[in-house]
């Protein structure tokens, strides 16, 4: 119950004790007299600082509460350091920026988890504090964009208020006639309520501020569905402020790129896209046409090899996809055989035939890309495949050859 940082989450520097040294996990640790470090509990991340003698500095690195119960006399957190200190006094500084996020972000979580109750009935059943991310967990699956809103307008105009953060230690038996928010499991002994100004008093043992107007602003940045919960992150203080810098150089950039103001970016995005649409689909006819008229060109300079017309091109760099396009549009015609390859950083072959035209595509391709050391096959009409980089002078004789096969 003695935990320093219980009745005052405001002093951060501080003078104690070393009265134990010890390791833990290999790591140099120690017990002071009396600390304000925060250790690890309730969702709260541990705080970080020094511990100094003289020219002595070790980092405080991590914050563990051994007994992790509040009956002890405040010796069970175990400070664990970057190097060892020996037992004396030391000046303790709690790393200030850390430690005052913390305290915003803990007290914004309360005043939005009793929000939440208030506007959809929505109990919080979980809480993560990191230096990334704040969230909470709610117990329903099905808030709308707007009980969202209302929750943050609720939890904003409580902050504004600037309602004073008190805290108070009752009885077991007295905390159970009182309407808490949270209750912890099975405690025996003394519990610390925090009050915010009566909108919301839960059992909790983090570090808070005095006045909810320091929270400055709660903003919630996202929710995910997850089962029958909802995840809710949020943003407070300082971390708000980041976040809205951000969204509004991006929003600058956008306007800028577009030549629009931010009313009109989310209309200047959309025809964006449908003008990209709409070139895709042209583009799309025009190498349609442009490929029927290759394949034309191609067919009337083909050369007749016994019932049908041969039509043989090596080409290079050519994608496969359009490759495999102009070999089904000779394939439209009657008596057509289609041997076609691309040379390049890969090389693709498609061999492809009408139907009233004789070979097999599947069993003639093959011969031809393994002599180009790739693979791949097909059905008697179509056939294709790839292999490695090759020139153009070797895909145009794997070809011939494949041509020499089929007569
Ligand atoms: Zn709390």
């Amino acid at each position: 119950m003695t935990h320093a940082y219980y009745t005052d989450s405001y002093t951060l520097e501080f003078t104690a004790e070393i009265i134990a040294a010890e390791t833990l996990d290999g790591r140099p640790a120690v017990l002071l007299d009396r600390s304000y470090f925060y250790p690890t509990s309730g969702g709260q991340p541990h705080d970080t600082g020094e511990l100094r003698r003289g020219g002595e500095i070790a980092r405080v690195v991590d914050v563990i509460d051994r007994e992790n119960d509040d009956s002890g006399d405040g010796n069970t957190v175990l400070h664990v350091l970057d190097r060892p200190l020996s037992p004396g006094p030391v000046a303790a500084t709690i790393d200030r920026g850390r430690r005052l996020d913390h305290m915003r972000h803990h007290t914004g979580q309360h005043i939005l988890s009793r929000a939440f109750i208030h506007v959809a009935e929505a109990e919080t059943v979980g809480f993560h504090l990191s230096p990334q991310t704040v969230t909470i967990d709610l117990d329903r699956a099905d808030l709308s964009p707007e009980a969202i809103d209302a929750a943050e307008t609720l939890a904003n105009e409580v902050i504004w208020s600037d309602a004073p953060v008190s805290v108070r230690f009752v009885t077991a038996a007295e905390a159970a006639t009182l309407p808490l928010r949270k209750t912890p499991p099975g405690r025996d002994g003394l519990l610390r309520l925090v009050d915010i100004g009566g909108f919301d008093l839960t059992a909790c043992g983090g570090t808070h501020v005095a006045r909810a107007g320091e929270v400055g602003l709660v903003k919630i940045a996202r929710t995910e569905r997850r089962g029958a919960t909802t995840r809710v992150e949020f943003l407070c203080g300082g971390r708000a402020l980041a976040d809205y810098r951000q969204r509004q150089a991006i929003v600058r950039d956008l306007g800028a790129a577009l030549t629009t103001g931010p009313a009109e970016l989310t209309a200047a995005v959309g025809k964006l896209q449908e003008e990209a649409k709409a070139l895709r689909n042209e583009l799309r006819q025009k190498s349609a046409a442009l490929l029927a008229l290759e394949a034309a060109q191609l067919l009337a300079a083909a050369e007749q090899r016994g019932d049908a017309r041969l039509v043989m091109r090596a080409f290079t760099d050519r994608e496969p996809d359009e490759l495999r396009r102009l070999a089904t549009a000779l394939a439209e015609a009657d008596g057509v055989v289609a041997l076609l390859g691309t040379a390049g950083e890969r090389t693709h072959l498609v061999f492809a035939r009408s139907a009233d035209a004789p070979g097999a595509m599947g069993e003639l391709i093959k011969p031809a890309l393994a002599a180009l050391g790739g693979r791949g096959g097909g059905s008697p009409t179509m056939a294709q495949g790839g292999g490695p980089a090759a020139g153009e002078a070797t895909v145009a004789a794997t070809l011939a050859a494949a041509a020499a096969a089929l007569a």
